[in-house]
């Protein structure tokens, strides 16, 4: 049965999951729940619950029309406007990156080196650059009372959505947000710096898939020629912005790990570790000033 001539919310489930599928979206079963519940506005349980349940011509091309964006493929969190990170609820829109689960090893390689310090009562001082979306500097602020959070992004774009996001959870005291260029804008020094750079190699971005090469934004991935240059910009900085004993961690692509290590070595820092995602991946770069 085609989406068109489904009756109830069953029968819109089936036929949009197939025509998903059709169209080679591997999450075609939970993309289907996700958008029918949607434009039914009602939550994931209920759809469930109620597959027997009619509906009318009118919901059916509110789902249509969610479904032809998926087709487009836009991801899921885009045409829904929100996505979770760290158990958060974030806002993203066009000028953001969606946040991705593996960026939440920033947040504990962070949070380690927090809880082995036994700093994690002090009044911190923690940078994020490039916040896009915020999910970085909010994460770690929710998880540290005390810390406080300066985070940076070029686009004001990406910096209203993270304002929207400080606010629903609370943060607006304690992050202040700077339009600037990796942290020329900040001061420091910080005992926490973190970030989620622009990494691909600018030659692969076409080779990505449509739903990141269409729908994030080119300023959040473009590393540049070798996918280096915003951890160039970052080791250039580093040093004036790192406290004594203080850690910086940062987003790797994969297989990046030794150049950034020699890029930050030449610097002056040290690498003290990396931690890998769920995935295995090395993902979090862990370093510190040099004594
Ligand atoms: N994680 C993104 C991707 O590979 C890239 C994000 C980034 O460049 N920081 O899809």
């Amino acid at each position: 049965m085609t989406l068109d001539a489904a009756r109830t919310i069953a029968a819109a489930r089936k036929a949009l999951t197939d025509t998903l599928r059709g169209a080679g979206i591997y999450s075609a079963d939970a993309d289907a729940k996700l958008l029918i519940a949607a434009a039914l506005d009602i939550g994931r349980t209920e759809l469930m619950a109620h597959g027997d349940r009619a509906i009318t011509p009118e919901q059916v091309k509110a789902i249509d029309a969610l479904a032809q964006r998926r087709l487009a493929r836009e991801p899921v969190s885009r045409i829904l406007g929100h996505k979770e990170f760290w158990s958060l609820p974030l806002d993203v829109s066009e000028a953001v990156l969606v946040p991705r689960p593996e960026t939440e090893t920033i947040v504990e390689a962070a949070l380690d080196f927090v809880v082995r310090g036994g700093l994690r009562l002090e009044v911190l001082r923690v940078l994020d650059i490039g916040t896009g979306s915020g999910a970085l500097i909010l994460a770690l602020l929710k998880e540290l009372e005390q810390a406080r959070g300066i985070a940076t992004d070029i686009s004001a774009a990406a910096l209203a959505v993270a304002g929207i996001n400080a606010e629903r959870l609370g943060l607006t005291d304690r992050v202040t947000f700077i339009e600037c260029n990796i942290a020329d804008g900040a001061a420091g020094p910080f005992d926490l710096i973190v970030s989620n750079p622009p990494y691909i190699v600018h030659a692969e971005i076409a080779t990505l898939d449509p739903e990141v090469r269409n729908f994030d934004p080119m300023l959040a991935l473009d590393g540049g020629s070798d996918g280096l240059d915003a951890y160039r910009a970052i080791a250039k900085d580093a040093r004036r912005l790192l406290a004594p004993g203080g850690r910086l961690v940062v987003e790797l692509g994969a297989g990046q790990g030794p150049a950034v290590s020699t890029l930050f070595s030449d610097v002056g820092l040290k690498v003290s570790g990396i931690r890998d995602d769920l995935a295995g991946i090395p993902r979090a770069l862990i370093a510190m000033a040099a004594s």
